[in-house]
């Protein structure tokens, strides 16, 4: 395989196989430990061109860093620990979201993000 093929493999491994969304740097870590001399720009480039392919999300969320996930995962929302600024993933959704929107309007989309101290976290002063 070539350099290349080796590098962008070691990387989507490495987002398809993350129980929880990925920053960039967080990638780069992890995909340098199976292919060597893997950059930050290499991972930002491959991010890039898996997005574009539809095979890799970027997790945009006011005032955190982007992170990216596999977009083939269902539908599901987030937990940042505010203290050390990991994602996680929640599993599942609320029922009755639509029920809070005005009558006559319509629902295409939500986010929702859960904010809070993560179980690591959670005991430390
Ligand atoms: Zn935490
Ligand atoms: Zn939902």
């Amino acid at each position: 395989m070539a350099y290349k093929t080796r590098q962008r493999d070691a990387i989507w491994q490495v987002v398809v196989s993350s129980d929880r969304p990925l920053t960039p740097l967080d990638i780069c870590e992890q995909a340098g430990k199976s292919v060597e001399g893997i950059g930050i720009a290499t991972v930002y480039r491959a991010l890039k061109q898996m997005i574009a392919e539809g095979q890799v999300r970027h997790i945009d969320i006011p005032g955190v860093q982007p992170h990216y996930e596999a977009a083939s995962r269902t539908h599901h929302h987030f937990f940042l620990c505010e203290r050390c600024q990991r994602l996680f993933d929640l599993v599942g959704c609320l029922r009755g979201i639509s029920s809070l929107l005005p009558d006559g309007f319509r629902m295409k989309r939500h986010e929702i993000v859960i904010y809070g101290d993560c179980e690591s976290c959670v005991g430390k002063a």
